[in-house]
């Protein structure tokens, strides 16, 4: 998967406007997220897949289940209640995947190294 529409040597730092967490689409998760999920959330990795999962349309893996507009199962308001341990897929975005379009649907920022050398990832 490419990276589009980036400024040279940004890292874009997320706003918590939660809109990547309300468009419709798959939200992929390994074996070892499931586990560490399950873990988090005090269930047992077959009662999660069970109950927040599904299949992707590819038939290959599991991809989070969304509501019925769209939004992820996961998100409370403007939360992710399982933010400390959210799959790989979610963190990524926007700095390790996006696509064409991104920048008028997610309100990260661009930052530069000299900006914050604290910077935390999604
Ligand atoms: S798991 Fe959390 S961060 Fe990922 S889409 Fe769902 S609510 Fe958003
Ligand atoms: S990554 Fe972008 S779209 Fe997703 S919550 Fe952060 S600012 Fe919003």
């Amino acid at each position: 998967m490419g990276l589009f529409d980036m400024e040279e040597g940004a890292f874009y730092r997320c706003q918590r406007c939660t809109n990547c967490c309300r468009w419709p689409g798959e939200v992929p998760v390994t074996g070892e997220e499931i586990d560490t999920i399950a873990d988090f959330l005090g269930v047992t990795a077959d009662a999660f897949i069970a109950r927040f999962t599904t299949l992707r349309r590819s038939r290959r893996g599991l991809t989070l289940i969304e509501e019925q507009d769209g939004k992820c199962v996961f998100l409370d308001g403007i939360d992710c209640r399982i933010q400390e341990v959210k799959p790989n897929h979610c963190a990524g975005f926007p700095n390790r995947w996006n696509f064409p379009g991104w920048r008028s649907e997610c309100e990260a920022r661009p930052e530069w190294a000299s900006d914050d050398d604290t910077r935390v990832k999604g």
